[in-house]
């Protein structure tokens, strides 16, 4: 179910989506900021449904013909941007698949919906020529930019769009779910509602992940070698991580350890730690290293991350990565 009732948390957000959809004053174009497995793409696709929906009433119907062409993944005046040649949303995507498609009236239905994930990755000239279309979008065209932030958007796009910014549920509610949908027992639950923070897409993805521990084993100890050895071991770790390539959780890992490892340094209060399995790890480096050399880790992870969004050399990002968490 696709609808508002699906959304989990978020009440905020859904409300003033609610008001605006009875009011008959939704926007043109709006930005769905949070963090990966927020629900940015499940409110995006609820709204989407509800903005569509012949019988809508307080929420999409489900049994229209709107409603179910865009459960089947066919709704001809709902279309997904996506990038068709690089990890970036190039100029070329952005014109040919929604400023093309904008300037032709809806085939059916009461708007035409456009639906940009990953719109944090619109090139400079993409966003250009976006711009464009937001200045004077035609009266049926309803944009929807999903983003990370919405600092990464011009601030000509930002001021153009309703800001929804997504906040993360408490660890309480997220565990809650887990138990309640998705059978996890309590300790489980416990372990990924705190990790995700707040994130339940997340949460569920990576509980329900079959290599999801492997992974957190091998990339852990790439952070432990690179930390005690030199640019040799840095290397063979990079090596190491490529099975993982394209796997964007994979260093959400090493970023919830420097997180951790922060915590315990400048705390020293154990309960504050998200993953008390890794104590002794966690104690080891907290030991050795001063909170700005943690802090400096923390944004060598932030740097790959950024770099892999935009589609930078895997080997090379994580080679820098790694030498960065050696202390020599
Ligand atoms: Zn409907």
């Amino acid at each position: 179910m696709k609808n508002f009732g699906s959304v989990k948390g978020h009440e905020h957000i859904i409300k003033n989506l609610k008001s605006a959809l009875r009011n008959g004053k939704t926007s043109h174009a709006y930005i769905i900021s949070g963090p990966d497995g927020i629900g940015k793409k499940t409110v995006a696709d609820a709204f989407a449904r509800a903005l569509q929906c012949e019988e809508y009433d307080g929420d999409s119907c489900g049994k229209c013909i709107s409603c179910r062409s865009f459960d089947s993944g066919n709704h001809p005046d709902v279309f997904y941007v996506v990038p068709t040649k690089t990890k970036s949303l190039g100029v070329d995507d952005i014109r040919e698949q929604l400023i093309k498609h904008s300037e032709i009236k809806q085939y059916k239905y009461r708007y035409k919906v456009f639906i940009v994930e990953n719109a944090d990755t619109m090139t400079v000239q993409a966003q250009n020529a976006l711009l464009k279309t937001l200045e004077e979008p035609p009266h049926y065209v309803v944009i929807l930019l999903l983003a990370e932030s919405a600092d990464a958007f011009f601030p000509t796009i930002v001021s153009r769009c309703v800001n929804l910014k997504l906040n993360p549920l408490s660890a309480g509610e997220v565990k809650d779910y887990l138990i309640g949908n998705e059978n996890a027992d309590v300790e489980k639950a416990d372990f990924y509602a705190e990790y995700s923070q707040g994130c339940i897409g997340k949460a569920v993805e990576l509980m329900n992940s079959e290599d999801f521990a492997e992974k957190r084993k091998t990339v852990l100890e790439c952070i432990m070698e690179s930390s005690a050895g030199g640019v040799i071991e840095a290397m063979n770790c990079a090596k190491k991580l490529e099975a993982y390539k394209g796997d964007s959780a994979m260093l959400d890992v090493a970023e919830m350890f420097f997180r951790d490892v922060l915590v315990y340094n400048t705390t020293k209060d154990k309960s504050l730690v998200i993953q008390k399995d890794l104590m002794d790890d966690i104690k080891k480096l907290s030991r050795k290293l001063s909170a700005e050399k943690i802090i400096a880790r923390c944004d060598a992870v932030k740097e790959a991350q950024m770099q892999l969004k935009s589609n930078a050399n895997f080997a090379l990002a994580m080679e820098v990565m790694l030498m960065k968490f050696n202390d020599k």
